[in-house]
């Protein structure tokens, strides 16, 4: 891809927008930012972006900004249908996303993992087999590092992990990860997708662009994913943590095993106890790893002690203290419903539960029999109160706490030894918190009586 002397417009000044733009200008484009947000929102990196010779426009979008470039280059964070850019994708301009552009550059082997839940942790841990297993590797996409800050150290023995979400892969088109995963699809971000259809339609991208030589992980316990198959022209390895699969990764009576071809012969890779992360969602996330990392060539030895070393990322269903006898975890990311009842799955009963925050057009009554079986009592915080307690009215013993703070304080009060104290809040945060890893942090300092 040429893109010296191009005129590139780079949209919404978020984190890969940021790097976006000044990997561009590295290139020799002519780059322009803008963002809605105002000036006085950017000014941390205004000047730093005009410095490096890109013009910025901030404060909203001006229709000429758009028409006058060879290529827009959307962040995820901007809604395919904001007008100035349905108008331009009407008038047929190319409108790609940072994975896209980053992708064209990369020269190294992708591995690219989405799903509505578990995309995280999966990612890091397979970041770690990889290099556990002596492969030159490096973590990116969704977490950590952009993209487009991989193509500078990347070569041809490069593996690059990324994880991918809904929005980076609406905006591809010719993205073909090596080996691409789909862990699960449940609704998620029905306020930005619209409807489930066009969520999972953005998942099932990752696939498009891949060919007989490429590999796709998918789960073979998740009835969505599974129509992923139906879709691509890759080989298909499964994954389940429930019953024995023709090719792929599952649990076999206590042991996690892999099978590498079809009426092959199977491999043991390590027996379930020995993976450290709590609840059955995280042996999923082991098995997809168990895939990606024999597909690349790293023993099941190997793989082993990584995932034997591994400790669940933080605010990801992570023990945060022990106090009289009661756990507390910090499941921050719990930002869905589906991510909430993994959770609960994962603790036997006598769980004090948070929820609540911001709403995302999410159906809580669906937590309805994990409550009524594992839940002593829910504590309610942030806007989504009052919708919560509505739909789990005669379900669970529900408080309306307001802050995070009462709900941890009557939490503590009533909890008795052997009893959990989880923050799995179904909900966003951006109500009462910046995000939701600053969401988790309060959690954790508020139990640990730290928090001013
Ligand atoms: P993502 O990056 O997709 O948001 P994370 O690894 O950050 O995934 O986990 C998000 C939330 O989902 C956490 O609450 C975590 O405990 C839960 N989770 C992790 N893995 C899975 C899975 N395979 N299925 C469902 N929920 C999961």
């Amino acid at each position: 891809m040429e893109l010296k002397g191009k005129r590139v417009l780079v949209v919404g000044l978020g984190r890969s927008g940021l790097s976006a733009a000044r990997f561009l200008r590295r290139q020799g484009a002519r780059v322009t930012v803008s963002d809605s947000r105002s000036a006085e929102a950017l000014a941390k990196d205004i000047p730093a972006l005009l410095d490096a010779g890109i013009m910025v426009e901030a404060g909203g979008h001006g229709l000429l900004t758009f028409r006058r470039q060879d290529l827009i280059v959307i962040s995820p964070g901007v809604p395919l249908d904001t007008p100035e850019v349905r108008q331009v994708i009407a008038l047929g301009m190319p409108v790609i996303g940072e994975l896209e552009l980053a992708s064209r550059f990369l020269s190294g082997k992708v591995v690219a993992i989405t799903g509505s839940n578990g995309k995280t942790t999966t990612t890091t841990l397979v970041g770690q087999v990889l290099a556990d297993g002596g492969l030159t590797t490096q973590v990116g996409g969704n977490i950590g590092l952009p993209v487009v800050e991989l193509v500078e150290k990347d070569t041809a023995e490069t593996w690059d992990v990324l994880e991918v979400s809904s929005f980076q892969l609406e905006t591809v088109d010719g993205f073909r990860p090596k080996i691409a995963a789909v862990l699960n699809l449940t609704p998620d971000h029905l306020d930005r997708h619209g409807t489930f259809e066009r969520y999972a339609a953005a998942k099932k991208r990752i696939t498009e662009r891949q060919t007989a030589e490429d590999f796709l992980v998918l789960n073979g316990e998740d009835k969505e994913t599974q129509m992923v198959a139906a879709k691509t022209k890759a080989q298909i390895f499964w994954f389940s943590g429930r019953r024995p699969i023709k090719q792929g990764a599952f649990v076999h009576g206590e042991s996690v095993v892999w099978l590498g071809a079809e009426g092959g012969k199977a491999e043991g890779v390590m027996p379930v106890a020995e993976i450290p992360l709590k609840g059955a969602h995280n042996v999923e996330n082991v098995l997809a790893a168990v895939c990606i990392g024999r597909l690349a060539g790293v023993s099941a030895a190997s793989i082993r002690e990584t995932v034997k070393a591994f400790t669940a990322v933080e605010h990801r269903l992570e023990k945060v203290a022990t106090i009289n006898g009661v756990e507390f975890y910090n499941d921050s990311k719990a930002t869905n419903v589906d991510a909430t009842m993994k959770a609960l799955a994962s603790f036997p009963g006598g769980v004090h539960l948070i929820l609540g925050g911001k709403d995302k057009d999410s159906d809580y009554a669906l937590l309805g029999s994990l409550i009524s079986e594992r839940v002593k009592f829910v504590y309610t915080i942030g806007s989504a109160a009052e919708k919560i307690e509505r739909q789990l009215k005669g379900v669970a013993k529900i408080e309306s706490a307001g802050t995070l703070a009462a709900a941890v304080a009557r939490a503590r009060e009533r909890a008795v030894p052997g009893d959990v104290v989880l923050l799995a809040p179904a909900c966003s945060s951006f109500d009462q918190f910046e995000n939701y890893e600053h969401r988790g942090r309060v959690f954790r300092e508020i139990v640990q009586d730290r928090h001013q």
